[in-house]
């Protein structure tokens, strides 16, 4: 007999920033033997790397070069974390700071920059076996998802995961100053032109505001277990 592949589910799971999709998008891969992809990382590396190179934010041709020229690529630590190699230099924690929070919206309304990581995203789930996060997962770059999540919280919940979650690292910052950073993200990530943030027709919705992270998970877990995917729902 012929020995044929079987074809990994693929998971898209998209939100925005605090909604709680990157911490159980990472839970469900690993419990499910699936590999977890972090697009949003992406968007930050080319932004830290034009926040380095002293590119304005605003010069879409230069950004796009940028994303065209640089090599994104995830590795799995021993830990099992993913972290993210920009041009053979692990940038997994710089790509957190303040400064590329407040920018990365801005390059990632550029038409260009987002072709050139499409490409890479779309190369990376092509095989399924993905959890991929962001914010046009299920609507254009795995639109043939088995399954669509798609999360939200209240603005002020978000803001004060963000906060916690910084706070642990040991960053200053204050909640207000991440409200206005989620709250302005939001704004640009859903108005912009080019694959705005938007949940697909077919996502199914999840309010995460009162939830914790093992009810989430617990939740996700048990839809994809029943094994109806969201064409037949
Ligand atoms: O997921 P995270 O908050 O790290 O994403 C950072 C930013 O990257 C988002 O605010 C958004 O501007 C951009 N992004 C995007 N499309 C994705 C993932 C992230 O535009 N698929």
């Amino acid at each position: 007999m012929a020995n044929r592949r079987v074809k990994k589910i693929s998971i898209a799971m998209d939100g925005p920033a605090g909604s709680g999709k990157s911490t159980v998008a990472r839970r469900i891969a690993a419990e499910l033997g699936l590999l977890y992809i972090d697009t949003g990382a992406m968007y930050r590396g080319i932004t830290l790397k034009a926040l380095r190179q002293g590119i304005s934010l605003y010069d879409e041709t230069a950004l796009g070069r940028l994303a065209r020229e640089t090599s994104l690529e995830f590795k799995e630590m021993p830990d099992g974390s993913q972290h993210l190699f920009m041009d053979g230099e692990d940038v997994s924690e710089e790509i957190r700071s303040m400064p590329v929070n407040d920018g990365v919206s801005l390059v990632a309304a550029v038409k260009e920059v987002r072709t050139a990581l499409l490409e890479i995203q779309q190369k990376l789930g092509a095989r399924g076996g993905v959890v991929m996060d962001g914010r046009d997962i299920g609507t254009v770059v795995l639109p043939r998802a088995e399954w669509k999540f798609f999360l939200t919280a209240s603005s002020l919940e978000r803001a004060r995961r963000r906060w916690r979650e910084l706070k642990a690292k040991g960053l200053n910052v204050s909640l207000a100053e991440i409200e206005a950073n989620i709250s302005r993200r939001d704004e640009i990530d859903s108005n912009r032109k080019v694959n705005p943030l938007r949940p697909a027709a077919d996502a199914i919705h999840l309010d995460t505001t009162e939830m914790g992270i093992e009810e989430v998970v617990d939740w996700i877990k048990k839809k994809v277990g029943e094994g109806k995917t969201n064409a037949s729902l």
